[in-house]
């Protein structure tokens, strides 16, 4: 008889790897647990996935391919010699070449990678294109560090990564600390070394092969999965106009739903940094966040010095495990920072104070136990990996442009944006439906992803 996934074999491969891996592994646990425990109506309802087992589908989908680890050393401003860690974990080619981004933040370590790398797969999955999934990085902080050093860096990272990469091998993008000047600076490292001006990154400036729209795609990509998941729950096909809205980070997929909350006509009141939390009730000003935080890389804080009405609300205000920009009275919430910025305590502030919707920006920002009181709750809930998939399909998009010679108009990607992230939502709530988890856009999303892998993988075999 053919042996079915039950909750207790997909735990076991949990169990089994959990004792193989280092503790850096917690979050890349997490995000495997929610997406083994989410496939349980495919596994009982499906015969061609129980199939699985004797395929060892689970096995291979949580084992990156390869995980490159590599020192990376660079010249400092003062002619010192500073020492970082290199990484790339690619972790699933079975629908197209590996493809992820780049972060560059001091808390990166293998488990941080692994767990975005895992997330990337199912994510790319859903766009419907030809990519498979990987993320990579370094713990060094391009924060307080001049043009020049950060150039420096970029040159040495690239120095190893060449080897592993190539635009039908593995295409990296940016993330958390690698914008288009970072991505700059490794496309052209890229190029001396080989000699080859071919699409091997994605967020390239325009100039040299970017497409317009990336930067913008992520933080808008959520926006219209938002906007068409409220029109599918609720029938009401303007749901965000007029509507309070709070959002995470000031970074870029935050400044870009900020902006796409605006030209909806919504007002978003709130954005966070690292330090603390901006509230200004009129609604934010956003060309001065677009130049403290793009242009000037300052605090949130200097936002106030112009306008006086508006808060600062430093972190240490509040305790560890909660968040001031969650305890602001809103519609909808968009965490658009980094991982577990929306506990329990954030969750049950949102639904006392009447929200309806969250919507995730960054990847995995709300924890495990808040997903699940969400969930419960009668909030909307768009999980990461369907709803913040706008950058890899514009990404997507930019290496078909490379591979074609071409430029498309802002219009046109940004038709094709739309179409794609509402292709998504639609696919996601039917796939609850069929599975019987109807409203539930993890459970979702973490099966129709897979679906999509796990019939690429059987299908080619090992
Ligand atoms: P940026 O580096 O542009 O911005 C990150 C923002 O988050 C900044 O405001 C930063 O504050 C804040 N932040 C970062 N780390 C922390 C932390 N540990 N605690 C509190 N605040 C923090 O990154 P992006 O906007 O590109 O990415 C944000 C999230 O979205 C990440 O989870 C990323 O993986 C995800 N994502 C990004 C995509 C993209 O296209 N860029 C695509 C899909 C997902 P400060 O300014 O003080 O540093």
């Amino acid at each position: 008889m053919m042996k079915r996934i039950t909750t207790v074999n997909a735990k076991e491969e949990i169990a089994k790897l959990k004792n193989e891996q280092c503790a850096e592994d917690d979050v890349f646990f997490q995000a495997m647990e929610e997406v083994l425990l989410s496939l349980l109506p495919l596994f009982k309802s499906d015969e061609v996935y129980a199939k699985s087992a004797k395929n060892a589908i689970i096995r291979r989908l949580i084992t990156p391919d390869r995980v490159i680890k590599f020192q990376v050393a660079w010249l400092d401003d003062n002619h010192e010699i500073q020492v970082n860690t290199g990484y790339r974990v690619q972790f699933n080619n079975a629908l197209g070449p590996y493809k992820g981004g780049l972060r560059f933040h001091p808390t990166v370590n293998e488990g941080i990678l692994k767990f975005l790398g895992f997330e990337q797969i199912l994510k790319n999955a859903l766009t419907g294109l030809p990519i498979g999934g990987a993320k990579g990085g370094s713990d060094f902080d391009p924060k307080g560090k001049s043009d020049f050093e950060v150039m420096k860096f970029c040159a040495a990272f690239m120095k190893e990564l060449h080897k592993y990469i190539g635009p039908r091998i593995d295409v990296p993008a940016g993330d958390i600390g690698v914008g288009a000047r970072e991505i700059g600076y490794l496309f052209g490292q890229y190029k001396s070394i080989t000699s080859s001006f071919e699409g091997v990154l994605t967020g390239k400036p325009y100039f040299f092969g970017g497409s317009l729209m990336r930067p913008e795609a992520t933080g808008y990509g959520v926006i219209y999965f938002t906007e068409k998941m409220l029109e599918l729950e609720t029938k009401d096909t303007e749901c965000l106009k007029e509507k309070i809205c709070t959002v995470s980070g000031s970074g870029n997929v935050a400044l870009h739903a900020i902006e796409k909350l605006q030209h909806l006509g919504a007002t978003a009141v709130a954005c966070t940094d690292s330090k603390g939390t901006l509230y200004d009730h009129r609604g934010l000003d956003l060309e001065l966040l677009k130049e403290l935080k793009l242009n000037r890389r300052v605090s949130l804080k200097e936002y106030i010095k112009k306008h006086t009405d508006a808060e600062f609300i430093p972190v240490s205000d509040y305790p560890e495990d909660a968040h001031a920009v969650w305890d602001i009275p809103c519609y909808a919430a968009f965490p658009c920072a980094t991982q577990n910025e929306l506990t329990v305590l954030d969750a049950k502030r949102l639904i006392k104070n009447g929200c309806r919707c969250v919507a995730e920006g960054a990847n995995m920002p709300t924890t495990a136990e808040a997903v699940r009181i969400i969930l419960k709750s009668d909030m909307y809930f768009a999980p990461a990996k369907a709803a913040n998939a706008g950058g890899v399909a514009v990404s997507g998009f930019e290496m078909s442009q490379n591979a074609a010679m071409q430029k498309w108009t802002f219009e046109e990607v940004d038709t094709k944006l739309k179409a794609t992230m509402e292709e998504i939502c639609i696919n996601v709530s039917e796939t609850a439906k069929e599975y019987g988890v109807e409203g539930n856009y993890v459970d979702g999303a973490n099966i129709a992803g897979f679906k999509r892998v796990a019939d690429a993988m059987i299908a080619e075999g090992i």
